[in-house]
């Protein structure tokens, strides 16, 4: 092979269209060999029907068929990553190897581990940021500090965007570059210890043009986004969480979309990008938020933390309906609508005062769309212990959000059947009414009582 050759290392990007770190290694080199890498430290702890492997696992069969068509193909190992990484730079005879940037702490650990035993044999990882729009140091403060407050940074990021931000990656025109190989195997879902799930039934769809073609489908009705984003029973969302994690869909072509459309509903839209740029700047400069409160005020509260409390919220069980119809959606569906998500944090940790990084775990384990930043900072908004959070004396009612959100109790009555025979107003306090239907559990907790607790345990802070 030419000496002028690198290898790119698919990680968060899983698509060939607009991919920066791709175009990079396509642009400088004359051959690119494209490796994806599963790394046992990563996939051991997960359970066998882990759904975001089986995801992960179709959009590698996707690209590989789609590598095979330019008579190239996609590398894979399964291997730790410094270990895999120096051994196919040796057998391809690379100088460089190009992946996109990833600001979670472990995955800088681990990136800084594949340099310097890329180095050690003479070749280089190459980061080049990809995953945001905008990256970590890209946009601070006048003194040159992160921003902590979203309000100013969101200000500061659209003052930043131009059309030329958004402007795709030409990735897509240089795959004549990649270097022609013959075919490697692709270790099936099995093979690498997990079950062949079905995702289709759940509505994921885990190729590149799904995500573009989820993207055009949200096009058509971004204008109704900001009346409609809150109500869980309604298509008012993208869904689009999944793609943007992963990366079978470019931010910069979902920013392209709300950028490019006039009107409250793709400024709503747009807002929520940031949000996500916003905590993902964060998780850079303050990696400690992973582990403990973004503030050190909150970190030694008291929390009782009720074992049987934290299974009866995570298994649907805690007599709110509105509660109960969210976590079980998650379970069922991998994926909860976002209010819901900062309804059922608020009632684990101000109702049923429960850790948040309890609640955070379980998120992470049955999210499609899981991302540390974004996990971490909405658990930490809901909880009142992260930067720019609700404040701690502002506790949601489930009953009075139910009542909002799901007036109907549509969207209760399509997780919680044993609650469809209810009345419109009895659906959101089953309780109050005559007699509670089929074995549905009476509530877990008085919320008025409960949140006094809380409002004293949240006073215990020094
Ligand atoms: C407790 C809690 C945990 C969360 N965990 C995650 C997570 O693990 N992964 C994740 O992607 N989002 C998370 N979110 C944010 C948000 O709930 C999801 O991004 C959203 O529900 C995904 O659905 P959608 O694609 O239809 O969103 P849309 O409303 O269509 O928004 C478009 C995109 O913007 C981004 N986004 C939207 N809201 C937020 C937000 N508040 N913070 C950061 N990014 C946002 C997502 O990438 C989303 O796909 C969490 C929120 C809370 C309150």
């Amino acid at each position: 092979m030419a000496s002028n050759s690198a290898i790119f290392w698919f990680r968060r990007d899983l698509r060939l269209t607009d991919n920066a770190a791709l175009f990079t290694a396509l642009n400088h080199h004359e051959r690119v060999v494209c490796v994806f890498i599963f790394d046992p430290t990563i996939l051991t702890p997960l359970p066998r029907d882990d759904r975001r492997v089986a995801f992960i696992w179709r959009s590698l069969s996707s690209l590989k068929r789609r590598l095979r068509a330019h008579g190239s193909d996609l590398v894979v190992a399964v291997d730790h990553p410094a270990a895999a990484i120096c051994r196919l730079a040796r057998t391809f005879g690379v100088s460089a190897v190009y992946a996109a940037e990833d600001y979670e702490p472990d995955a800088r650990t681990r990136d800084a581990a594949v340099d310097e035993a890329l180095s050690a044999q003479g070749s280089r990882l190459e980061l080049i940021q990809d995953h945001v729009l905008f990256a970590r140091d890209q946009l601070l403060t006048r003194t040159g500090r992160p921003y902590t407050v979203f309000t100013p940074y969101k200000r500061a990021w659209l003052a930043q965007l131009s059309p030329e931000a958004w402007q795709p990656w030409q990735s897509h025109a240089l795959l004549h570059k990649l270097c022609p190989l013959k075919e490697h195997p692709l270790p099936t879902l099995p093979e690498l210890g997990f079950a062949n799930t079905d995702l289709e039934p759940l509505g994921w769809f885990a190729e590149e043009d799904d995500a573009q073609h989820a993207l055009a489908v949200f096009a058509t009705r971004i204008d109704q986004y900001h009346q409609q984003r809150d109500f869980p029973a309604l298509n008012g969302t993208s869904r689009l969480s999944p793609h943007l994690r992963f990366g079978t869909l470019s931010i910069r072509a979902a920013i392209a979309l709300a950028s490019e459309t006039s009107g409250p509903g793709a400024s709503a839209w747009l807002n929520e990008l940031i949000w996500r740029e916003f905590y993902q700047q964060l998780l850079w400069h303050f990696p400690h938020a992973a582990e403990t409160s973004f503030r050190s005020a909150y970190r030694q509260l008291p929390f009782p933390n009720r074992q049987d409390w934290f299974d009866a919220w995570r298994e649907g069980r805690t007599g709110y309906p509105l509660v109960d119809a969210a976590m079980r959606q998650l379970r069922q569906t991998g994926w909860m609508h976002n209010r819901l998500r900062m309804v059922t944090a608020s009632f684990l940790v101000k109702d049923l005062l429960i850790d948040w990084r309890w609640g955070e775990r379980h998120f992470a384990r049955w999210l499609m769309d899981f991302d540390l930043a974004a996990n971490n900072g909405g658990w930490q908004w809901a909880a009142s212990t992260g930067c720019d959070a609700q404040p701690w004396f502002r506790i949601f009612n489930p009953v009075t959000q139910s009542k909002r959100f799901d007036p109907d109790g549509q969207f209760i009555r399509q997780f919680v059947p044993e609650l469809a025979p209810c009345s419109n107003k009895d659906i959101h306090a089953p309780w109050l009414s005559h007699r509670l239907p089929g074995h549905y559990p009476p509530p877990l907790v008085d919320h008025a009582r409960q949140r006094e607790e809380a409002l004293t345990l949240f006073q215990q802070r020094p």
